[in-house]
């Protein structure tokens, strides 16, 4: 069969869509990049915020009236539960997040069920619930970098979050089971991994484990051939003196982190159930800057928050200009059912948490260039991606911080170069190769 998957919402899902595109393979499937080629369309929702949903659920209500075989995978699934035909009716099937090893197995039962496809969807549901995922080693290696789901699901519950709700509860993937499939990509080929979690540095933690996630990294180090490792999300509390140690001794860990903090202020991150205030961040944000100046830091803000004043949206503003963010995600608050946050009012205007958004983006729009300006005549080292996408004379990569470098001339996908910056924009590094 000829099918096609959208993927939206987090790494995560870009991951597990991979996944499920190689199992399909595997199952004698063939992956077409255009939708009117598709017999079968798969859409990776995501539930994070309403909008998000809106969109994967609303692309997938037009395709289920195309003819075309549907199927729905991922948060949203588990989102809807059952509900999910109310609002599809002609959709074929449904897998929550960890059930999408399931889908060659249903696709093939779907074979048997054309009377029931006539008429309506098919309409098989797998939630899937706290399973243990299967398939979440499974690659279709097109590049030199890959994406390594480390840890599932989310035992946090920050008060606004559905993600513990749509996840399950955490799951650490045993560390022998990573290290297999990183080496079988490294010898297809894959110099980059980004070993994923919601918050990988708690892998191991619900096993009793301390420090299980730089003893990962560590063991990871030693695969010859691997040339970086990424990893994402982090949180404060996982910033431990071990995990410093284990940046000092691999030069391949990269030097960047995203570290959502949310908000500044103590009062607004004590009612998420952040877990640490402003001043313990901001310590974590010091532990590694003073052990790499240059260390890139991300992050994520909800701006809007209940209850959210002038003054804690302003303490947000100074935490994120004393951290110097190279660069951020804002997000306006979306109350999500059945969180702790959703029984408080959604209080602050809709042009209230629109204009606190411009606001901290103009400010990103700064910083990100100043920055930028400090590494102006330094070499970076980067990792070639490709062409450039809007001036087919320029090639672009990415240095170990994951900023975005650019400059002339033609080298191998996956070749590590030097360029010597000569231009900053708030986004992007300009310079030639040395
Ligand atoms: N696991 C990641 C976050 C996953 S969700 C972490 O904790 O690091 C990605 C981002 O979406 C969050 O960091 C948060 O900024 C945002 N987000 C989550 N729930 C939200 C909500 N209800 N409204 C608005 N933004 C939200
Ligand atoms: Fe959501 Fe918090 Fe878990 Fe991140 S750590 S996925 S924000 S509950």
């Amino acid at each position: 069969m000829k099918f096609l998957v959208h993927t939206y919402g987090c790494q995560m899902n870009v991951r597990d869509s991979e996944a499920v595109e190689a199992l399909m393979i595997a199952a004698g499937h063939e992956k077409v990049s255009d939708e009117n080629d598709a017999e079968l369309v798969i859409v990776n929702s995501c539930t994070v915020r309403q909008k998000a949903e809106n969109k994967a659920v609303g692309k997938m209500g037009y395709l289920c009236s195309t003819g075309k075989m549907t199927g729905l995978m991922g948060c949203a699934v588990k989102r809807l539960k059952r509900d999910v035909f109310k609002v599809l009716p002609k959709l074929d099937f449904a897998v929550g997040p960890r059930a999408f090893g399931l889908i060659p197995q249903i696709v093939a039962s779907l074979a048997d069920k054309k009377p029931e496809r006539d008429s309506k969807g098919a309409q098989i549901l797998e939630l899937g619930d706290d399973a243990v995922p299967t398939g979440l080693d499974a690659h279709e290696i097109s590049g030199f970098k890959a994406f390594v789901t480390v840890l599932v699901g989310c035992d946090n519950r920050c008060s606004y979050c559905i993600v513990p709700d749509v996840r399950g509860h955490e799951y650490s993937r045993p560390e022998a089971e990573i290290v297999a499939e990183v080496e079988s990509l490294v010898k297809n080929g894959v110099k980059e991994v980004c070993l994923l979690g919601q918050s990988v540095l708690r892998y191991g933690v619900r096993d009793g484990k301390t420090d299980a996630f730089p003893a990962l990294l560590e063991r990871l180090c030693q695969i010859k051939g691997l040339e970086r490792i990424r990893f994402t999300s982090a949180h404060p509390k996982g910033c431990t003196d071990e995990l410093v140690r284990v940046y000092r001794t691999y030069p391949q860990i990269c030097r960047h982190l995203h570290l959502p903090v949310q908000s500044g202020s103590d009062r607004i991150l004590k009612e998420m159930g952040r877990r640490y205030t402003r001043a313990e961040y901001l310590a974590a944000v010091k532990k590694l800057r003073d052990f790499d100046p240059e260390f890139a830091l991300t992050t994520d803000i909800i701006v809007g928050y209940p209850g959210e004043t002038e003054e804690d949206f302003e303490a947000t503003r100074s935490l994120m200009e004393e951290a110097g963010f190279d660069n951020s995600f804002v997000f306006k608050y979306s109350p999500r059912p059945g969180t702790r946050s959703a029984k408080l009012p959604d209080d602050v205007s809709v042009e209230e948490k629109e204009r606190r958004d411009q606001v901290l983006l103009a400010d990103q729009e700064r910083r990100g260039l100043e920055r930028n300006s400090r590494l102006v005549g330094t070499v970076r080292e980067v990792m070639v991606e490709g062409p450039s996408k809007r001036n087919a004379a320029r090639w672009s990569g990415r240095d170990g911080g994951n900023r975005i470098v650019v400059w002339e001339g033609a080298r191998p996908a996956g070749s590590v170069v030097k360029v010597r910056i000569t231009e900053a924009h708030s986004q992007i590094l300009i310079g030639e190769l040395a």
